[in-house]
């Protein structure tokens, strides 16, 4: 599962960038090497956003650890990444899951000698339904992936990016966190608490030079958001309530955190950036 190959500064001397971004399969921007020796682990990031994150980080000069539940589709992602000539590690890890979270940790370090970067995008949607309707075990299957997990794994990472005198971290939340969608009653509420451990996880870690920001994406094409961007009549409806008349492409949730892991967002911690095509975001 491990593949390291030549860097992203060999593979523009030899492909076009065009070229390179289309064998890719993404029109992200052109790699700039901005995150060059630095050490990102992504959850979730086999598919959708996450991938699409990986992927940016790898190309902006970082060595990459991609991680999901299911060991084929983490094994299937370090084949294309470390195929493009990315450093990438796969290592399979349910966030719920204790072990898989050290053993993630673990690995990563023992492959690259530390971590900078922690990216927290896994979560979970159960069920559709009204935040009244929410039962027990519903919300709590919510609040422990979207929101525990994610303080669980941001408590093992801590220690490593103490240990290299700062880093960062950026929670992936949702505009449902800011306006709560009906149906994804409390899978909403789940994301406005990642804005709050945002803010709390920022300040304590703020002296040692730590930088913990949000992005929050607006509706994204994956299979996350199918439902509502697979059939034709629903994503005329859904793209009605995006001022920018359309729905995003993973890529463009990319740049943003790229942008909050690299030294061009040096002086901001505990903020939540929107990427929603202008979707309504007050709390
Ligand atoms: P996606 O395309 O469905 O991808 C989900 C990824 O998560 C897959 O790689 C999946 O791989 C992995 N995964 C699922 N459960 C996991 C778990 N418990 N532990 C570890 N990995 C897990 O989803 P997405 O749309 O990119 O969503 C990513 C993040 O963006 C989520 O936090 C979501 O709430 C947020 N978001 C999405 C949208 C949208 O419109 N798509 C909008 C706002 C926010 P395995 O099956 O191998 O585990």
């Amino acid at each position: 599962m491990i593949g390291i190959l030549s860097g992203a500064v060999r593979r523009r001397a030899i492909y076009p960038a065009g070229v390179l971004m289309k064998a890719m399969g993404t029109q992200a921007p052109s790699a700039n090497g901005k995150l060059s020796g630095k050490v990102a682990v992504v959850t979730a990031s086999t598919d959708g956003i996450g991938l699409a994150i990986a992927r940016r980080l790898a190309e902006d000069g970082a060595n990459v650890v991609v991680s999901s539940r299911k060991k084929e589709n983490v094994d299937r992602t370090v084949a294309d990444l470390s195929g493009a000539g990315y450093a990438v590690l796969g290592v399979p890890c349910h966030v719920s899951k204790d072990d898989d979270r050290k053993n993630l940790i673990t690995k990563a370090v023992e492959k690259f000698g530390g971590i900078d970067i922690f990216v927290s995008n896994a979560a979970t949607n159960p069920t559709v339904g009204t935040i009244l309707e929410c039962s027990e075990k519903v919300w709590d299957k919510i609040f422990e992936v979207n929101v525990k997990n994610a303080l669980q794994l941001t408590q093992l990472v801590v220690p490593h990016l103490q240990q290299r005198k700062g880093g960062v971290i950026v929670y992936v939340a949702s505009i449902a966190g800011y306006q709560p969608m009906p149906l994804l009653g409390p899978y909403s509420v789940s994301k406005t608490a990642l804005l709050g451990l945002t803010k709390a996880v920022a300040q304590q870690v703020a002296s040692d030079n730590i930088r913990v920001n949000c992005v929050a994406p607006g509706i994204v094409k994956t299979k996350f958001s199918s439902f509502l961007v697979q059939n034709p009549a629903i994503l005329e409806k859904t793209t009605e309530t995006v001022p920018m008349g359309r729905v995003a492409e993973p890529h463009e949730m990319a740049g943003l955190v790229s942008f909050l892991c690299s030294d061009d967002s040096s002086y901001i911690t505990g903020e939540s950036f929107v990427a929603a095509g202008g979707m309504f975001s007050r709390l």
